[in-house]
């Protein structure tokens, strides 16, 4: 039988399955999202989307989705403890919470509402996180992004003064290093990396750092399967190199005074002795750190051969400024990160690569606005109120996470609930949206233990998961991905 193309129209839409907020395509075909492809006219994408871009009509029809409110009948909550949720309607569901609520304005405690986000889009991070906990009152509304992101952002914010994801210059980079990440499965960028493999290939030098036989390293020239952890001794050591081999960008980074190398392992240098061009404290890092991680240290510490850490340093410094090296989670998503984010990033300061040409540059913003404010609603019981002291412990002197350098102003997702475990009481509601912390969460049985204590807690989630077990009322949800033109504002 002869074949004839598919009926239907693509419509313009945004995919939010990651921070890259693709422009993408959906295929509708009376009503029914049948594809997905990157907006033809993106200059992002190139017309591509990721594998996460093609699976959101299979996630959006997938029958194992909540469809209707849930309402759970059993009191008891814990692990494996059946909810015995019966169905129940939209007008019910949205009553039941506004009156818990409710009950929380009255009594003059609107502090003891947790709203509690994940993933972010419009609905949660716009509306739920921002509008709604300032105007109900409670100062305890917070991200999870403490458990999966913030490190990766520290690294740049602490070296570079940018405390973001970033983006790069894929079609003009000699070499790119993929470091912890694998930007052809999963990460930012998937759609441009995939479809820019063959030009990266010829053009330059594929690199991957990762203990995992990834796509990427399966694609690369070189693979360094280090030990899990080990990262900041692998940086250094490469930094060692490029300085000791006078392979450092001179025109970003600076030269010494007489044009004599005097990066000579073990031995310090005094700071007078070079003149940086774009760079801060080059010689107080080579003093305190860098002039003794030779490669034959580091490759013990990371187990890997020293000649081939030699040999990828050599590269990276052959192919400066052109180059990139791709931090990723996978460097900095455990304890310390920070630390080793910043060593692997400011490689790309050594070498030249920042705002340069076939580098590393700071995101695009999207060029829209946000929602208008709404703070002629906030009332004084909710502003006296929603200013009080999160339950995270944010602001303490002790408090460790310190977003755009300021000591005290980063979530510590896991503080919630040890603040819930220590004061069983206080949270009396809880409303949660894209998030599994039992799963998630380092320790997630802490999780488990404070949820089961909270007296009301609502779960809005596509599907239901470990946390959802704990919840009074589950109320359905979009997945991340497809909720409607979701990055239509500034985060
Ligand atoms: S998951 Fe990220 S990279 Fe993939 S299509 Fe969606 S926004 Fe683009």
């Amino acid at each position: 039988m002869p074949c004839s193309p598919a009926q239907g129209r693509w419509i313009g839409s945004a995919c939010q399955g990651c921070t890259q907020y693709c422009a993408i395509e959906v295929f509708n075909q009376n009503g029914r999202a049948t594809r997905v492809r990157g907006n033809q006219h993106s200059q992002g994408n190139h017309g591509f989307c990721c594998p996460r871009g093609h699976l959101i009509p299979q996630e959006n029809y997938d029958p194992d989705r909540i469809k209707q409110p849930l309402k759970r009948t059993n009191p008891q909550k814990g692990r494996g403890i059946d909810p015995k949720w019966i169905p129940i309607t939209w007008d019910e569901a949205l009553d039941i919470v506004a009156d818990k609520m409710m009950e929380l304005r009255n009594a003059g405690e609107p502090e003891r509402l947790l709203y509690l986000k994940g993933r972010y889009g419009n609905t949660s991070h716009a509306l739920l996180y921002g509008t709604v906990a300032k105007l109900f009152g409670s100062p305890n509304n917070f991200s999870t992004s403490a458990l999966c992101a913030e490190t990766e952002k520290m690294g740049p914010g602490y070296t570079q003064g940018l405390f973001s994801y970033r983006d790069y210059d894929l079609g003009n980079s000699k070499c790119v290093v993929f470091w912890g990440t694998d930007p052809f499965a999963s990460n930012r960028q998937v759609p441009n990396v995939i479809s820019r493999l063959g030009t990266l290939q010829k053009n330059g030098t594929l690199i991957t750092v990762d203990p995992r036989l990834s796509t990427a390293a399966a694609k690369s020239k070189e693979w360094l399967p280090l030990l899990p952890g080990t990262d900041g001794a692998l940086a250094n050591a490469i930094a060692h190199v490029l300085l000791t081999e006078g392979l450092w960008n001179k025109e970003f980074v600076g030269d010494f005074v007489d044009s004599k190398n005097q990066f000579i392992a073990g031995k310090t240098v005094k700071p007078e002795a070079f003149k940086e061009n774009n760079t801060l404290g080059l010689v107080t890092y080579w003093n305190e750190e860098a002039k003794d991680w030779t490669p034959e240290k580091a490759g013990k510490e990371c187990r890997l051969d020293p000649e081939q850490i030699r040999r990828v340093a050599r590269t990276l410094g052959k192919a400066a400024p052109n180059v990139i090296v791709w931090m990723g989670p996978g460097v900095c998503m455990n304890p310390r990160g920070t630390y080793s984010a910043m060593v692997v990033h400011a490689l790309n300061g050594i070498l030249g690569s920042v705002d340069n040409v076939g580098g590393t540059h700071d995101p695009v913003k999207a060029l829209t606005d946000k929602y208008p404010s709404m703070d002629k609603y906030v009332d004084e019981l909710a502003k006296t109120h929603g200013k009080g002291k999160k339950i995270d412990g944010r602001g303490d002197k002790d408090m460790p996470a310190a977003m755009k350098a300021k000591l005290g102003s980063g979530v510590v997702t896991n503080n919630i609930a040890n603040y819930m475990l220590e004061h069983p009481d206080f949270i009396k509601v809880m409303i949660s949206s894209w998030t599994n912390t039992p799963f998630a969460a380092s320790d997630g049985k802490r999780w488990e233990k404070a949820l089961s204590n909270v007296p009301f807690f609502v779960h809005m989630v596509p599907f239901p998961s470990e946390m959802t077990q704990f919840a009074d009322i589950v109320l359905p949800s979009t997945f991340n991905a497809a909720e409607g033109m979701g990055a239509v504002t500034g985060f």
